[in-house]
């Protein structure tokens, strides 16, 4: 089976496109397979789009997302007709969603500046950019720290990031070149193979989730707790809703 192209991480402002179906499978639910997507799949701590999938043969309802062996599902059901293999269909995603997911995982980052730029020693670890309860997790150590005032501290530096409107841009590079432009790259990246990096102007994240496209959309960034978690600093965070 063909690997499906994902669009997304040449593109994530992208909110509609067309496609060719490659296969429909029905099972308890009907997943249709496409040769590239914008549809983001779960994964990286951020949850899959919704959407629709049309042309005159029919409409269908993407209802979840999921990437497996690097095949990208799309799982729901036709509100009409159905597909033909080798159709060519108008995909459609449900934006106010995408866009907060998009403003609630950029914020993660913009957080994740803030404490590179504080100095803070803190290694990045899991993140959970979900609506409910989003953090961002560090190895670390809170000890003799003022909670409090690295709360607003992280806060407001988080904010000026936001208020400058910097820009973000994906740009493919190998892992040589990303430990230039990356404070972290995590290990399990191919070496010698080309991965995708957001650069958030000169700060670069390696990362294949969606982002905002400039960082005034995301409007306001909330720390709201900072608590130790046996060797973890979990820092959990809002956004303007
Ligand atoms: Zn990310």
């Amino acid at each position: 089976m063909q690997l499906t192209k994902l669009s997304y991480l040449d593109d994530f402002s992208l909110m509609q496109d067309e496609a060719i179906v490659l296969q429909v499978i029905q099972e308890n639910n009907t997943i249709i397979i496409l040769d590239h997507t914008i549809f983001y799949p779960q994964g990286g701590g951020q949850p899959y789009d919704k959407g629709i999938i049309e042309n005159n043969n029919g409409k269908f309802i993407v209802e979840e997302v999921r990437f497996v062996d690097g095949i990208v599902k799309h799982i729901g059901k036709f509100e009409y007709g159905t597909f033909n293999v080798n159709d060519k269909v108008k995909c459609l995603i449900d934006k106010d969603r995408r866009e907060l997911h998009s403003r609630l995982h950029s914020a993660g980052h913009v957080i994740d500046m803030a404490i590179d730029e504080l100095k803070l020693g803190w290694i990045p670890g899991k993140a959970y950019h979900f609506p409910e309860g989003p953090y961002v997790e560090y190895s670390g150590n809170l000890e003799n720290i003022d909670k409090e005032k690295l709360k607003t501290d992280i806060e407001n530096l988080s904010n000026k990031f936001v208020n400058e409107a910097i820009e973000t841009k994906p740009i493919f590079m190998d892992k040589a070149k990303m430990k230039e432009v990356c404070r972290h790259v995590p290990d399990f990246l191919p070496e010698g193979k080309p991965s995708r990096v957001v650069m958030y102007g000169k700060f670069g994240v390696p990362c294949g989730g969606t982002h905002v496209t400039n960082l005034k959309n995301i409007k306001q960034i909330i720390i709201r707790k900072i608590k130790q978690e046996k060797t973890n600093i979990r820092v959990s965070y809002d956004i303007e809703r």
